[in-house]
């Protein structure tokens, strides 16, 4: 059970978030909204039917349901909206920070212009840093399961927006699709000065997140569970400013694990591994990011840990030098006031 100080002490961390799809802040209220809004024809008419599909047994029953819930967005109006209320959802929480994906590929083949994708997201975005003081940015996310000639023609048609995006990560169905398919598209992505992730080792082995390191020099790795399954990578990650960005509810509702006790997350942080805790897909996962981290105190996590994750954050987050300094300032006084320290 998390205490009632506990609670407290979690809302007030100030927390960055770094793996987030803003698709998956899609809450069903606001799909049926948005259909009716666009006249899309959805299977389920009511909150109930469509709740009722929300029971995943793993990454591709999730991903059938939440591609198809995507396309009810449709105008630059519809992506502010989703934007506005992830940051509503995000203030409520205390984040500070995020770092938000979105899935381009996709709303392209759905008939939308890039631009219309991107003007939603920003525009809501900067409503939000002025609303609420979050700062953040956009991660354009490579869809795995697509052709690599979509990938790169994706990568040709955000090129002339590359000064509103923070850069490329990579998600979808990860088994099959290792990451060296993306060599080249990541190499041109850097050459863009465009930062550069990976979803690896969610599903898939640990040798995904060295092919991810080695081919696609990602600087940080999103989820990376699977990390512990190989002791030399650890040591490597350890050794290294990587950050692992895990998302505990996500991997429990698909059951990447049974439960959180599984989670290798002590022992990343007992290895010196840059560990960070995320919400990956709330709407669907069952929960928040102060959810999360409430999740892993009722887990057998303790505050210290929290705190950590956190700290872990600001560190790997491509925030810039100033805006991490007002966050470690806020985090020593947080520790002072929930740690004594
Ligand atoms: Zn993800």
């Amino acid at each position: 059970m998390v205490t009632a100080l506990e609670h407290q002490a979690i809302l007030d961390l100030p927390k960055t978030e770094l793996h987030i799809h803003i698709e998956g802040t899609l809450e069903p209220e606001l799909a049926l909204e948005l259909a009716a809004r666009n006249g899309i024809t959805l299977p389920w008419s009511t909150l109930e039917e469509l709740r009722a599909q929300y029971d995943f047994v793993n990454l591709q029953s999730f991903l059938d349901l939440y591609y198809q819930l995507m396309s009810t967005l449709r105008t630059a109006q519809d992506f502010r909206d989703l934007m506005l209320a992830y940051l509503e959802h995000a203030h409520h929480d205390g984040i500070r920070h995020a770092e938000i994906f979105f899935d381009p590929q996709v709303h392209i083949n759905n008939g939308l212009e890039f631009d219309t994708v991107m003007d939603g997201l920003l525009e809501g975005l900067s409503i939000g840093r002025e609303r609420y003081g979050i700062t953040g940015g956009l991660i354009a996310c490579i869809v795995r399961d697509l052709p690599v000639t979509s990938a790169m023609d994706t990568l040709k048609a955000l090129e002339s927006r590359r000064e509103d995006l923070l850069g490329i990560g990579l998600d979808s169905a990860e088994v099959g699709y290792p990451p060296s398919l993306f060599t080249e598209v990541f190499s041109r992505a850097r050459e863009l000065g465009l930062h550069v992730v990976a979803h690896a080792g969610e599903e898939g082995p640990a040798s995904y997140v060295i092919e991810a390191l080695d081919q696609l020099q990602v600087e940080r790795i999103d989820h990376g569970i699977r990390c512990s399954d190989d002791q030399d990578l650890m040591h490597r990650l350890a050794s290294s400013d990587i950050a692992l960005t895990s998302c505990p509810l996500s991997n429990r509702r698909l059951q990447v694990v049974q439960d959180l006790r599984e989670l290798p997350l002590h022992q990343f942080l007992e290895g010196g591994i840059r560990v960070t805790v995320n919400s990956d897909d709330p709407a669907y996962f069952g929960g928040y990011l102060a959810a999360n981290y409430e999740a892993l105190i009722d887990s057998g996590y303790s505050l210290r840990e929290c705190a950590a994750f956190c700290r872990n954050g600001i560190e790997a987050s491509f925030i810039g030098n100033r805006r991490q300094a007002v966050l470690f300032e806020e985090y020593e006084r947080w520790c002072a006031q929930y740690l004594n320290e």
